[in-house]
């Protein structure tokens, strides 16, 4: 148990310390509260029990993900431990407004243009396996009805004018925390939408 299995307790441990604030690595939002195996047993038994297969996820990611393997280097998707650094720090997750009542937000993914082809793909990929789309409205809605009642206030108290730039300082916040968060996405998108800081939020 000391020798060989000493080192790879390390790496488990680090990986577990890894998860961030106990946040989902896969969506950035769940309880990391269970353990993905990135490589599906079902098809890669030997690798089940390796660390590196080990990630720390949430119940939705978890169960939601698909069990058919990538065949293609493009359909895997991401790493969240030894993947490039380019996934975590350049922007690819961007969201925009829906001109409804109440205001609705959708999710998309546009990668730089200078990466290469198979990682453009790859958080592609990512972000349909997880369903990310659709758990991030959910997430964006429910903050939509808090930030009402703020953005209500702001108008009020100083002026319509606040309202985009309270979001700004928010969007510049928390992009300068995680770039590919829903919420950094979300917040952007209000900055950008003449609808909904003209009184769409209401
Ligand atoms: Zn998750």
């Amino acid at each position: 148990m000391v020798g060989r299995a000493k080192p790879a307790r390390a790496i488990y441990d680090s990986l577990l310390s890894q998860s961030h604030l106990g946040k989902c690595p896969f969506c950035g939002f769940g309880q990391a509260s269970t353990l993905d195996h990135y490589l599906p047993k079902a098809k890669y038994p030997q690798f089940s029990v390796l660390p590196f297969n080990l990630v720390p996820s949430c119940k939705d990611c978890n169960t939601g993900k698909s069990t058919a393997i990538a065949t293609t280097a493009e359909g895997q998707s991401l790493h969240p431990y030894f993947d490039h650094q380019n996934f975590i720090d350049d922007q690819w997750l961007y969201a925009k407004v829906r001109e409804t009542k109440p205001a609705t937000i959708y999710f998309f993914v546009k990668a730089p243009e200078q990466w290469d082809d198979i990682s453009k793909e790859r958080v592609k990929a990512h972000f349909n396996a997880f369903k990310l789309n659709s758990r991030y409205s959910v997430e964006a809605g429910n903050e939509l009805v808090s930030l009402r009642d703020v953005l209500v206030n702001y108008c009020q108290l100083f002026g319509s004018e606040w309202v985009r730039k309270h979001l700004e300082i928010e969007a510049n916040s928390s992009a300068s925390q995680h770039s590919n968060s829903w919420k950094t996405a979300m917040l952007q998108a209000l900055v950008a939408s003449d609808w909904y800081c003209d009184g769409g939020f209401q």
